[in-house]
């Protein structure tokens, strides 16, 4: 068993997991974007606390970061959608808890949960590629994680496609992220809107993911061209992480694999025009099985991959 904590942009998940990867307990903070790290520390410890409460034995924290980890895995080096930055916060919360804490990124955390109970169980090498507000990656090479030298391996997101018309929240222009979040969906769909391009989405109404999905599904052609110019990013990034670590199988996850089959097909067409040797090496390319939970699943079975 363990706990496992997802911190996100709007909301802390916290959960007890059993061996087998169900959640037994769930709790959830909600936040608001862009806090202060103090009130960020401070729902943390309310969170772990009440979940303690539950499993008072636990000596297992593992907790979801959405960026970048120092080598060692005890500071938050960035997070590029959230706001604070170079926090000890693996130090910060064992201070105040007798638990050991371990910090890891989000989408690797998901890819742990997928390689452990998931789409990816029994594969040697398995990349995560998850699409929520960021594009986050976790590679599993021969049962471990991979995270570099520095923490950075596998920040997919960051990788450069082409100039863009907005810079990404780590301060560069032409990152992936730019063109294959749910954020970037939205975003490209508005100035499309004011560009005078018809659409049956507003620009009066709160977008989200799910509504450009469910509207391309439905033959807008706006939506449409939002999904398919997603799908090309990703395609070409797929065939860029292939040329250099070739895994086995991609999983895609995220907030946006809500789409299904409708944006895997896609995926899957655009990352074969791109592949240096379509003709025998072409990875598996599915859907995560698990899609809100896989953050906590993850962090809380760590230790199976370090
Ligand atoms: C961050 C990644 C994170 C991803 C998903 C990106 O902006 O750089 O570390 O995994 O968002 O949250
Ligand atoms: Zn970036």
């Amino acid at each position: 068993m363990g706990i496992g904590i997802d911190l996100g942009g709007t909301t802390i998940k916290g959960g007890i997991v059993n061996n087998q990867g169900k959640i037994l307990l769930e709790r959830l903070i909600k936040t608001q974007s862009h806090r202060g790290y103090s009130e960020l520390l401070n729902d943390l410890l309310t969170l772990i606390k009440e979940l303690l409460l539950y499993a008072p034995d636990e000596q297992l924290i593992g907790i979801g970061i959405p960026g970048i980890l120092s080598g060692d895995g005890a500071i938050v080096v960035s997070c590029p959608n959230l706001r604070w930055k170079n926090v000890t916060l693996k130090k910060d919360l064992e201070a105040r808890l007798t638990q050991e804490v371990n910090l890891v990124n989000d989408a690797t955390a998901a890819g742990i949960a997928e390689a452990a109970f998931g789409s990816t169980l029994g594969k040697t090498s398995s990349m995560m590629i998850t699409l929520g507000t960021g594009v986050g990656g976790g590679l599993i090479l021969n049962g471990r994680i991979i995270s570099g030298s520095h923490g950075v391996a596998t920040e997919v997101g960051h990788m450069l496609m082409e100039k863009n018309f907005y810079s990404c929240g780590c301060g560069k222009n032409g990152c992936l992220e730019t063109f294959a979040s749910a954020t970037a969906l939205i975003r490209y769909c508005k100035m499309r809107m004011e560009l005078g391009v018809e659409s049956s989405l507003t620009t009066e109404e709160m977008l989200d993911g799910k509504i450009i999905i469910d509207a391309a599904k439905a033959g807008d052609p706006l939506a449409l061209e939002a999904v398919n110019r997603l799908a090309k990013y990703l395609g070409w990034a797929i065939a860029n992480i292939s040329d250099i670590v070739d895994p086995e199988i991609y999983t895609i996850g995220g907030g946006l694999s809500y789409a299904g089959n409708f944006l895997l097909e896609k995926i899957r067409m655009e990352t074969l025009k791109r592949l240096t040797y379509p003709q025998n090496a072409v990875p598996e390319i599915v859907l995560a099985m698990f899609r809100n939970e896989a953050g906590m699943i993850g962090a809380a079975n760590l230790k199976r991959f370090i």
